[in-house]
């Protein structure tokens, strides 16, 4: 049997202009050869492939971190104006539930019902929104308010024109003492007891008496036991007197603002040396003038 033998190849690379090589080599020796061209092509152009995917990979990986961080960037600002707004909000809010107790506490002095309006709400810590919606109800908040201050105030001023009207604190700057309090008294003119309606303020000749609350003046002149006298008109039934004034500074029907000047200390009609005789009289009974001194 005769045996076939093996294929040879020559492989010549031709110089140009002459000369060549020429390798003579067995079949199995080019097919490596080649192969292995083959291999270390495929293989670079594997990792230049690779390498373009890194590439685009590595440019889309900074697009994203750029996007992210535009994104963070904007929501950080977004948060820190949410934040600002969302503070703004609670300030607010703490102002007007100061407010609202202050206009109460009017309401309540003009004699009116508190106010029953839902208490200012705000949500704290919501999501999307939050300080938005909490604004929102600060400023339906704030309008309530307003229209519950325009209710208030024309209630108030008649209770601060009565208030002011109200005989309160001392007719005087100051006096020595009281000489003589209200209420039963033995008679510093002769036996037996009396009813004195008033205060007596020891205190110098001509020092200034003052109207302890606004009125009019309903009559100056000579009133008995009082001598020279001043009474005033005040609101809610009140009067006020004023005696044994040596001169009087008001005349009858005149408007007098509480603390203006009325007289002066004197010790005109049944008196015994200079004092102020002071009466308050709620709807012409006389009270005890003691419990309106220490109210101012
Ligand atoms: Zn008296």
């Amino acid at each position: 049997m005769k045996r076939k033998r093996p294929a040879r190849y020559t492989l010549l690379l031709a110089k140009s202009g002459g000369g060549s090589r020429a390798w003579n080599l067995p079949g199995w020796a080019l097919l490596a050869l080649l192969g292995g061209l083959l291999l270390w092509s495929g293989a670079n152009l594997y990792l230049w492939h690779r390498a373009r995917e890194v590439r685009a990979l590595e440019a889309r990986l900074h697009a994203l971190s750029q996007e992210a961080r535009r994104l963070s960037l904007a929501l950080e600002a977004e948060r820190a104006k949410n934040g600002a707004l969302s503070r703004e909000a609670e300030r607010t809010r703490k102002e007007l539930e100061a407010l609202k107790k202050a206009i109460d506490e009017l309401r309540r002095r003009a004699g009116l019902s508190p106010i029953n309006a839902t208490p200012v709400r705000y949500q704290e810590g919501a999501q999307g929104g939050g300080a938005m919606a909490a604004w929102t109800e600060v400023e339906a908040a704030l309008l309530d308010l307003k229209n519950q201050l325009a209710e208030v105030t024309p209630a108030l001023e008649r209770t601060l024109e009565i208030e002011e009207s109200l005989p309160l604190g001392l007719p005087l700057r100051g006096y020595q003492g009281v000489t003589s309090p209200f209420g039963v008294r033995k008679n510093p003119f002769g036996p037996g007891w009396e009813f004195h309606d008033g205060l007596d303020f020891s205190a110098p000749y001509g020092a200034p008496v003052f109207a302890t609350g606004s009125g009019v003046v309903a009559r100056v002149g000579w009133m008995g036991a009082y001598g020279l006298a001043v009474l005033l008109d005040h609101a809610q039934g009140y009067q006020t007197l004023y005696g044994h004034l040596s001169r009087a500074a008001v005349r009858p029907g005149q408007r007098v603002e509480r603390g203006q000047l009325l007289g002066y200390v004197g010790s005109t009609g049944r008196s015994t040396g200079p004092h102020l005789h002071y009466s308050i009289y709620r709807r012409g009974v006389a009270v005890d003038p003691r419990s309106y001194l220490a109210s101012r």
